[in-house]
């Protein structure tokens, strides 16, 4: 750690204390929300809420913080997603020696509060310095948890930052997803013909005879190196009497590679297409993207700022593949190039979800730094 932290280390741990503690579950982040508008207005940046409220069908929209800077330097967008999973209503946080803890009935939310706290300090460090930095956008979004689809309800025409930063990755610090995959999703649906299972099994084509040969033939699991495919879900029939006329489940496919995900779904449907015509019924494959793979090139500039970041920190950064998504794929995705960076959080989505004091405290540092870094960059090269 560098010899002197500028971010106020007792305030930070407050205030993410009082975050966790803020229930805001996918489509009830409200009251976090409300916290959040309350802080930074107070440090004076304008505050937008967006309409993706109503396309998530949730209580608030997404948070838009603008925070005026040197108009001659790009701006840089900051992430961070203000839901979290269930059980997060009643978060007690526990202050260890060196973590913070649930008191094990409820997960902690350091996913992503730890992400949010992180901006909001090194928020606090500028505001004190006064120094000459980047303007900045932040993004708090909602319904991260659920599909990533407060990031995919934000208008892209609300956003003029041209290069980004998520704070919405597990691991210790240090850590920055190179990679991580684009993902798709399957509703398929068998149409099978019933009949009377004692009587004229004969004349029945059991829909889910067709749907297991089509699954039986399907590549799953891990498929390869930088593939993987899963079917999640499965559902139909009436009873044990009647031949089942159909049946509809649910798979998805994820891949580091975009052509690599096209060739996993071809699979996937061609296989489903064969057992219909073996049995001579109709089937139907609808796919979804669910959203664009995130790469961070060795080339990328975003590399060397985040680099030169963690060596102010004494922190080697770790370029590594993830299996997830997050906000930075979508955002990503609408063409503005931004790296997805660990905060500290461990065991995520658990009830012994914790995070070290230290990497709390560093996540903050980093935001900062960056932000810094950004000064030197008058142009993306
Ligand atoms: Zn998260």
């Amino acid at each position: 750690m560098k010899a002197k932290l500028e971010v106020d280390q007792e305030a930070l741990i407050a205030d993410f204390m009082t975050l966790v503690s803020i229930g805001s579950l996918s489509r009830e982040e409200a009251n976090v929300a409300a916290y959040i508008r309350g802080v930074v207005e107070e440090l004076g940046c304008t505050v937008e809420e967006d309409d993706a409220m109503d396309e998530v069908d949730g209580t608030s929209g997404n948070l838009i913080v603008r925070v005026s800077g040197d108009d001659s330097l790009p701006i840089i967008l900051l992430m961070a997603h203000m839901d979290t999973v269930a059980p997060g209503n009643g978060v007690t946080p526990i202050r260890h020696e060196d973590r913070i803890t649930s008191d094990g009935k409820t997960i902690l939310g350091a996913d992503d509060k730890a992400g949010v706290a992180s901006i909001l300090h090194a928020l606090r460090v500028l505001r004190r310095t006064k120094e000459n930095h980047p303007p900045l956008e932040i993004v708090f979004t909602v319904c991260e948890e659920v599909g990533l689809l407060g990031a995919k309800a934000l208008d892209r025409s609300r956003l003029n930052a041209s290069y980004g930063f998520c704070l919405d990755s597990g691991g210790t610090l240090g850590f920055v997803v190179a990679e991580g995959p684009a993902q798709a999703k399957l509703h398929a649906r068998v149409y099978g013909k019933a009949a009377h299972a004692g009587v004229a099994p004969e004349k029945g084509i059991s829909a889910i005879v067709v749907a297991a040969e089509a699954i039986a033939a399907m590549p799953l699991g891990r498929v390869d190196a930088r593939t993987t495919a899963n079917v999640g879900k499965i559902q139909g029939g009436h009873a044990t009497n009647i031949v089942c006329d159909f049946v509809e489940f649910f798979a998805e496919a994820r891949s580091l590679d975009a052509e690599r995900l096209k060739a996993q779904q071809d699979a996937m449907s061609t296989a489903l297409q064969e057992a219909a015509t073996k049995y001579g019924v109709r089937v139907e494959a609808l796919w979804t993207d669910s959203y664009p793979a995130l790469h961070l090139p060795e080339s990328s500039f975003l590399r060397t700022m985040i680099t030169n970041a963690m060596a102010k920190l004494d922190l080697a950064p770790i370029f590594g593949p993830t299996g997830g998504g997050s906000d930075a794929n979508v955002v990503a995705g609408k063409g503005i190039p931004i790296a997805n960076l660990a905060v500290g959080y461990q065991q995520i989505h658990t009830l012994e979800e914790w995070i070290a004091l230290r990497d709390l405290t560093l996540a903050s540092e980093l935001v900062l730094e960056l932000i810094r870094e950004g000064a030197n960059h008058h142009s993306l090269v």
